[in-house]
């Protein structure tokens, strides 16, 4: 097999810059240190390894070369690691699937199930993607005219006069 990775002396180069030993290294990337080792002494890296990808991505490396699972090149020829490549192509998906599930979401119709006046549940759908129907879901005006108003006043003040008169009932809206 051919890799025209970078040279392994480039790994060792950048790990020093870096300010980290072969130890510090393999324990960042969460490799063993035979294969810090390894890829330094190697005469090109091979940048379709995971060590390597371990590796480069602990250093912040951006590796050129063949990279076998690379789904985009954001910039040009420069290939991320491969495993920032797999991240970023999984990030992709997964914002893609929360796009759909938004989507689904905002079209779904449930049935309302808000209780009616006479106690029983509302059969009526939801508005798409809210729970209640448009008769309970806040789509209502309410009352607006004077009148309307004042209806409702008092047959609230009624609800009341008549709580209190029982206060053993269920409450002011029965
Ligand atoms: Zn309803």
């Amino acid at each position: 097999m051919k890799h025209n990775g970078p040279a392994g002396a480039e790994l060792a180069a950048r790990r020093k810059a870096a300010g980290l030993t072969q130890r510090q290294l393999a324990k960042a990337a969460g490799v063993g240190r035979t294969a810090v080792q390894y890829w330094e002494a190697a005469p090109h890296l091979d940048p379709r390894g995971w060590a390597v990808g371990r590796m480069a991505e602990a250093l912040g490396w951006h590796v050129n070369g063949p990279v076998c699972c690379t789904v985009s090149r954001p910039r040009g020829d420069e290939v991320l690691s491969p495993f920032a490549a797999i991240d970023a192509w999984a990030a992709a998906q997964l914002a893609a699937y929360r796009e759909r599930e938004a989507a689904r979401a905002a079209r779904r119709r449930v049935v309302c199930g808000a209780k009616t006046r006479k106690g029983t549940p509302c059969r009526n759908k939801s508005e798409p993607g809210k729970r209640r129907c448009k008769f309970h879901g806040g789509m209502s005006t309410g009352a607006r005219t004077p009148e309307g108003i004042e209806r409702i006043r008092e047959a609230q003040r009624r609800r009341w006069a008549r709580h209190k008169a029982a206060p053993q009932a269920t409450g002011p809206e029965s």
